[in-house]
């Protein structure tokens, strides 16, 4: 029902940034209010359920370190979770640490309007709820607005479509079905595999061909379980100061230093290992072209291999970015798929789609006649949940017009003349470049340390200066710059969706590294922001 009420803290979101946010929010002695606008909690992990949904850092990096009571007791199955172990073990925290009651479902914030005269944010909500808040806690995910489809015909599609961002509770029997999959991103390259196995028929629908690593995935080694358990702090002490988030064998050697059949055999042990670790077989895989080069011949030969096809092969063989340059995907039989006879490919380059029929999906080639389709086309990254709140700071500027030219933060957690707003893993910060729970719980603890900071010295506000934003902002893209990234029409850079700002968002000087600079910040007395 709606209300009024004044709380010291609104969240928005309950994926893993809102609930640990609330549980420290709680344990400072504040009163929250978490705003959720989907019907249970979890976030990525509640909306993604498409077939195959599982995370690709490994399980016991991919949890939440904060509680060592908590981190000793759960137990994994497999080497990757899938998503409804991960889902479960949300639960669990939520209710193990009593998380549930100041959590309101269903509810979307739609505006957060920050008021002089009080200090205060007034937050407001489709469900008419509207609250005073000292602080505006954005959990709001990274990868939480799912890109609608908008292809000419869809209304008229006469079968079933789903975004696998918005997957059906219940599931999907797709047993003996036409089935259409337009997008070959992780959420497809994971889904793909198994869809194959129960529809009738599948068409793939590739309009970039993606670099994807084998998982081999498999039940948890109890033995590496019980090792990380037996000092699970200095696990996670390595983890924080990593460059990504956990750790990865670093080479510091580059690719071209060593003589080719040196290359191939580094290559070919990282592709057994399995995993995210591929790109960091060489040193200089993501800032020199013909290093990166080297391990893409390496994944095209792999990819001929294993795709008896040779034209088959061929399209799904990526060429006009650097491998890791787009989000390296992680998978269970991709490209062997298409060695069954069940699976069309479709070269979106070669005869893109030119509208949605009643019947299926019309390319300027030939008429797909499909009883089901699926997007699997991904998000509005990064920014697209910030930017879906009507976020109003000082004098009434609107978010939305600041970030018109693309988002710009100081650390990627505050925002000028938006004060006491924090985002968690905002653009700007490592977020989506590391494994993000390490990039949460990060952010979540400078939060908590912040407000500590202002209780403690009886500030009311904190607000980014410009000028630490803007050297903020330079510092991000000059890093950014010096790697291949912006290269690829990622959505790193906001490329995947039509008008939207070409700008590197995440921050790729590293997890260590930039908490090293967060802290830094903190222990002088917040440099770069006015306390007011
Ligand atoms: P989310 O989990 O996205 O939660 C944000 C919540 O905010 C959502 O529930 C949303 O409904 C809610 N929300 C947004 N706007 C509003 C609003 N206006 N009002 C109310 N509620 C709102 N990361 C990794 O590190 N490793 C992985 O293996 C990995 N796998 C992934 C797999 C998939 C399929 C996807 C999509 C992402 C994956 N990620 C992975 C990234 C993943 O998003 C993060 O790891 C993590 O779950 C993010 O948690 P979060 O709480 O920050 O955001
Ligand atoms: P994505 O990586 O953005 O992939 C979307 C796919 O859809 C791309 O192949 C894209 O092609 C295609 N596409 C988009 N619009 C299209 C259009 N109009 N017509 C035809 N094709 C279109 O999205 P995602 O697969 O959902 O993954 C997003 C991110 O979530 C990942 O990068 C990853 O960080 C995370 N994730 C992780 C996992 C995991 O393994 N744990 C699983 C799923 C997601 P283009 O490349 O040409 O744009």
């Amino acid at each position: 029902m709606a209300e009024r009420r004044e709380v010291d803290a609104v969240v928005v979101g309950a994926g893993f940034a809102g609930l640990y946010m609330l549980h420290r929010l709680r344990g400072l002695g504040l009163s929250s209010r978490v705003f959720e606008a989907g019907d249970g909690i979890g976030g990525t992990w509640y909306w993604n359920r498409y077939p195959g949904a599982r995370c690709d850092v490994e399980s016991m990096d991919y949890s939440y370190s904060f509680s060592d009571d908590l981190q000793q007791e759960w137990t994994w199955t497999e080497r990757y979770a899938s998503q409804p172990e991960i889902l479960k073990y949300i639960g669990h925290v939520a209710d193990r640490f009593d998380l549930r009651r100041d959590i309101q479902l269903s509810t979307r914030v739609t505006s957060a309007t920050f008021d002089e005269t009080t200090n205060r944010w007034d937050v407001r909500t489709d469900c008419g709820d509207q609250v005073s808040a000292r602080y505006c806690i954005m959990a709001t995910g990274c990868l939480s607005t799912a890109q609608v489809p908008k292809f000419k015909g869809l209304e008229s599609f006469a079968g079933r479509w789903y975004h696998t961002g918005h997957w059906p509770h219940e599931g999907v029997d797709f047993t003996g079905q036409r089935v259409g999959v337009i997008g070959t991103g992780s959420s497809a390259i994971q889904s793909i595999p198994i869809i194959a196995r129960q529809a009738a028929h599948l068409v793939v629908f590739q309009r970039t061909p993606n670099y994807s690593v084998p998982a081999h995935n498999a039940p948890l080694d109890r033995d590496l379980e019980r090792r990380v358990k037996a000092d699970y702090a200095e696990f996670r002490r390595q983890a924080r100061e990593s460059r990504v988030g956990f750790v990865m064998e670093r080479n510091d050697a580059s690719a071209l230093a060593v003589p080719p059949e040196e290359r191939e055999r580094a290559y070919e042990t990282h592709w057994g290992r399995g995993g995210l670790g591929f790109s960091s077989t060489f040193a200089d895989l993501l800032t020199s072209e013909d290093a990166n080069e080297t391990a893409a011949d390496f994944f095209r030969a792999k990819i001929r291999a294993i795709v008896r096809d040779p034209a088959v092969a061929d399209t799904l063989c990526p060429r006009d970015y650097p491998l890791g340059t787009k989000r390296l995907c992680v998978d269970t039989d991709y490209y062997a798929t298409f060695n069954r006879d069940n699976v069309t490919l479709v070269d979106l380059r070669k005869t893109p789609i030119e509208a949605i029929t009643p019947h299926g999906v019309r390319t300027q080639a030939e008429e797909y006649v499909l009883d089901s389709l699926v997007f699997a086309i991904g998000f509005d990254a990064m920014t697209g949940a910030l930017l879906g709140i009507d976020i109003r700071g000082r004098a009434g500027q609107s978010l939305r017009d600041k970030w018109a030219a693309g988002p710009r933060t100081y650390l990627g957690l505050t925002i000028a003349g938006f004060p006491n707003l924090f985002a968690i893993t905002g653009p700007g910060s490592p977020s989506v470049l590391s494994n993000m729970i390490v990039s949460i719980e990060q952010h979540v603890d400078w939060i908590a340390d912040c407000i500590i900071y202002m209780r403690e010295h009886a500030h009311a506000t904190l607000d980014a200066t410009v000028e630490a934003q803007d050297t903020w902002v330079a510092h991000v893209n000059e890093v950014g710059h010096q790697t291949l990234y912006p290269r690829a029409n990622s959505w790193y850079m906001g490329a995947n969706v039509p008008g939207k700002p070409r700008i590197f968002m995440p921050y790729i000087g590293g997890v260590g590294t930039y908490r090293q600079i967060c802290d830094d910040v903190a222990a002088k007395g917040y440099a770069g922001f006015t306390l007011g």
